[in-house]
């Protein structure tokens, strides 16, 4: 065995001690640690010819990058849609690495690693409250699951033309609608040869909204006399948390051939709520859901979720199999992850959720999404009141989408914005929202208090008084 091998493993208690302590010293301040930092991007291109192991390679590090990693997990990153890790799910994340398992086959090598997948889709459904013909699997982020719910769907409209895609390609025309997908769906039509330009716009509803347009959405419906398409609809826009309408859309289904696809990466939450989860009335009739975990589930990066309808099953296989392959063995029953999804090696994803999922149960995620929902409306109010600040769009959920006050201080919101951020004291992402330069503080985060919102909302006054 090689030397520095040989001395890591001798010494492996030692190494991971080290790396606890470290950890705990990290999350212990974490709601202290900056939210933004000036990195040096020098980058080393040179490697050492005989390693120095584990540890010194730690010491390198904690020089080099430690210092400067910043608190994205913490109460005060409010940028994008950001989540932490709950405690539980760190268990689970560590012992993902430390059992190294290769999640594919339930059946293959006696490994159940997959079977923790399959059982966290069905406890995820649960704490979703969805019907049990939904099957998933997890991959690295929402733009994966909605690029993998799109290729479904992409397979099923060339079925529908007699057309295999995933053997032949695509031939013709493939019919997307969409009022305010996420850029990750958008992607996802590029990615999947469809073409990023290729979606029909439906209106959005009247009255400062990003929903589709019911009606709109009827009539272009119509206009494609019977030809069948995929509908592309939000649980959540990332601006203004606006749900399309699933109760009519529902309807719709009853009269028209399509296949409809719900981003719900962190609106879907909303279900946890009592309160809101209104919001995703009838969303179970959809054919495919897309689900971030690292968002509002607060696990780590990369995880997310997709889920469809288990008659879709075949044509997720034909789409994700690995045709050349033999050794794999028949589809259907040998059901692996391998032909289910994009990629063919992934570790234990399930783990962490598994694990955030028991520990905290449905109590405490509607705990989480309520606290997260309250603190975004505690920033909004603030902002309503204040003289420096106006709201670009009520407060429907969890995120607050605001700007500088008055028409004349639009030229002046990007330099707020960097300011703001460069307290490193809280931190937040442009946006434009109705044509207007606008700033996003999305709440997701399990640990954010009042008082977080206290120390932003001093430190946004302060920059306005000063401007
Ligand atoms: C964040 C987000 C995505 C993309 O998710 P990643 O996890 O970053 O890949 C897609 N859709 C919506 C609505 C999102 O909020």
């Amino acid at each position: 065995m090689n030397e520095q091998l040989k001395h890591d493993l001798i010494n492996l208690e030692h190494l991971l001690e080290t790396v606890k302590l470290q950890g705990l010293d990290f999350l212990g301040q974490l709601s202290e640690r900056p939210t933004s930092t000036k990195p040096n991007d020098q980058v080393n291109t040179t490697l050492n010819e005989i390693g120095i192991g584990g540890l010194e390679a730690l010491k390198i590090f904690n020089e080099k990058f430690e210092k400067i990693i910043v608190g994205s997990s913490g109460p005060r990153y409010w940028g994008f849609v950001t989540g932490g890790s709950t405690p539980a799910s760190l268990i689970g994340d560590w012992l993902t690495s430390i059992y190294d398992q290769n999640t594919q086959s339930t059946k293959g090598q006696g490994d159940i690693s997959a079977i923790i997948e399959i059982e966290t889709i069905k406890l995820l459904l649960d704490l979703f409250n969805l019907p049990n013909d939904f099957v998933g699997g997890f991959v690295t982020g929402a733009t994966l699951s909605n690029f993998t719910c799109l290729a479904a769907a992409r397979q099923w409209i060339g079925k529908e033309k007699g057309i295999d895609v995933a053997k032949n390609g695509i031939s013709g025309n493939i019919n997307i609608l969409s009022a305010t997908p996420h850029s990750s769906s958008i992607k996802s039509l590029s990615m999947l040869g469809i073409g990023s330009n290729n979606f029909i716009k439906i209106k959005v509803e009247e009255g400062n909204r990003e929903c589709m347009d019911i009606e709109d959405l009827e009539n272009k419906t119509k206009e494609l006399n019977g030809e069948p398409f995929i509908l592309i609809s939000s649980a959540g826009t990332v601006n203004t948390t606006d749900y399309d309408d699933f109760k009519a859309i529902t309807k719709l289904k009853e009269k028209h051939n399509f296949w409809w696809h719900i981003d719900g990466a962190f609106g879907a939450f909303a279900v946890c709520s009592p309160k809101h989860k209104h919001l995703m009335t009838c969303w179970e009739n959809a054919d495919s859901i897309t689900l971030d975990c690292h968002k509002w589930l607060n696990v780590p990066y990369e995880s997310a979720v997709f889920l469809l309808k288990e008659k879709h099953k075949l044509l997720q296989t034909e789409t994700f199999q690995n045709p050349n392959a033999a050794y794999l063995g028949n589809l259907l029953d040998n059901f692996s992850y391998l032909n289910f999804l994009p990629e063919n090696s992934r570790r234990l994803k399930a783990l962490p959720v598994w694990f955030s999922l028991l520990a905290y149960g449905k109590k405490g995620y509607q705990d989480i999404v309520e606290n997260s929902i309250e603190m975004a409306n505690r920033l909004g109010q603030c902002i309503e009141i204040s003289t420096g600040f106006e709201l670009l769009a009520p407060v429907r959920l969890n995120n607050v989408c605001f700007t500088l006050k008055g028409e004349e201080n639009q030229n002046k919101v990007s330099a707020f914005l960097t300011n703001l951020n460069d307290t490193e004291k809280v931190f937040m992402t442009p946006t434009v929202y109705n044509g207007k330069k606008g700033i996003r503080a999305s709440f997701v985060n399990w640990r954010t208090t009042k008082q977080d919102i206290d120390i932003a909302i001093n430190e946004m006054n302060k920059l306005a008084t000063t401007e």
